[in-house]
C-alpha cells in the first residue's frame, strides 16, 4: 500500500532541508542545472570511453559491442568534448545569464516533494521531452534543408560512442535545453524534480549513444520495444529513417517508424 504523501515527503525532507541548509546559493543558481547536466554527461560517458579504448581487451563490455569493427580514435572523442565545451561557453553559459539577469528565478520552496510526486513529475517529463524531441527530429530528417544545415552534424558519426550524444549543432543544443529547462516550469514540477529529471536525460542521451547493447538495459527489460535505448539509437545512426524518439518507443511503434521488429529478430 503506498503511504500517504506526508509521510513519503517526509522520506526527501531531510535531503531537502540539507540542500537548501549547505548549498542553498550554489543550487538556486541557474548555472547549477547547467553544471549538474555537463558533469552528469562527462561522468556518464567516461567510464564507456575507457571500454572503447581498451577494446577487445575489456571483453565483459566488447561482447555486447553493437558495430564491432567501428572504434572511435581518441581525436574523435576529443572533438566531441570540445564541441560540448564550446557549445556551452559559446551558447548555453550567455543565454542562462542573459535569462537569469531578466528573470531571476524564485527562491527555494521549504518543503520537499513527496516520492510519488517526484516520480510522477520526473515521468511527465520524461514523456513530454521524448515527443517533443521526436516531433522535431522526424522534422529535421524528412526536411533536406533542415537536415543539412542543423541535424547532420550530429549524424557525423555511423558508430556513436558515448562522447558523441553531445555532438551538437548550438540551435540543436539550445532547442533540446530549452525543452529541458521549460518542460519542468510548464508541468510545475519541484524544483528537485527538474534537477532529477535534467541528469536522468542527459543518462539516458549518453546511454542512447554508448554503442553497447547491454543486456541489462532498460530496452531488453521492458517489453514491445517500449524503451528504445542503445541499440535502437544506434540503428538510427546506420539507417536514419527509423527510431526517432530519443527515449521510449511508442511514437515510433504508432508512426511505424520503429525498427524494433527487424532488430529483435
Ligand atoms: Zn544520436
Ligand atoms: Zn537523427
Amino acid at each position: 500500500m503506498c503511504a500517504s504523501n506526508s509521510q513519503q515527503r517526509l522520506f526527501l525532507q531531510p535531503f531537502w532541508d540539507y540542500i537548501l541548509d549547505k548549498f542553498d546559493d550554489r543550487v538556486g543558481s541557474p548555472f547549477f542545472p547547467v553544471l549538474l547536466a555537463f558533469s552528469g554527461y562527462v561522468l556518464f560517458s567516461f567510464p564507456f570511453a575507457v571500454a572503447d579504448l581498451l577494446g577487445k581487451r575489456c571483453h565483459f563490455f566488447y561482447q555486447y559491442k553493437i558495430q564491432k569493427e567501428k572504434h572511435p580514435t581518441k581525436m574523435m572523442m576529443c572533438m566531441c568534448i570540445w564541441k560540448a565545451v564550446s557549445n556551452h561557453l559559446v551558447y548555453v553559459f550567455p543565454v542562462v545569464t542573459v535569462i537569469w539577469f531578466c528573470m531571476p528565478p524564485p527562491p527555494l520552496p521549504a518543503t520537499a516533494p513527496s516520492v510519488c510526486t517526484l516520480l510522477g513529475e520526473v515521468f511527465g517529463c520524461l514523456l513530454l521531452f521524448d515527443f517533443q524531441y521526436f516531433v522535431w527530429h522526424i522534422l529535421h530528417h524528412k526536411n533536406h534543408w533542415l537536415y543539412k544545415k542543423v541535424h547532420a552534424i550530429h549524424h557525423k558519426y555511423i558508430a556513436p560512442f558515448s562522447w558523441s550524444s553531445q555532438n551538437l549543432g548550438g540551435y540543436e543544443l539550445m532547442t533540446v535545453g530549452f525543452w529541458s529547462s521549460t518542460n519542468p516550469i510548464m508541468l510545475g514540477c519541484h524544483p528537485l524534480t527538474a534537477w532529477v529529471c535534467n541528469l536522468l536525460s542527459i543518462w539516458m542521451s549518453v546511454n542512447d549513444h554508448i554503442g553497447y547493447d547491454l543486456p541489462w538495459s532498460l530496452s531488453h527489460i521492458l517489453p514491445f520495444g517500449l524503451y528504445g535505448g542503445a541499440l535502437a539509437h544506434d540503428l538510427h545512426h546506420q539507417k536514419p529513417e527509423t527510431n526517432f524518439a530519443p527515449f521510449f518507443g511508442h511514437w515510433d511503434l504508432i508512426f511505424g517508424t520503429s525498427s524494433f521488429e527487424d532488430y529483435r529478430t
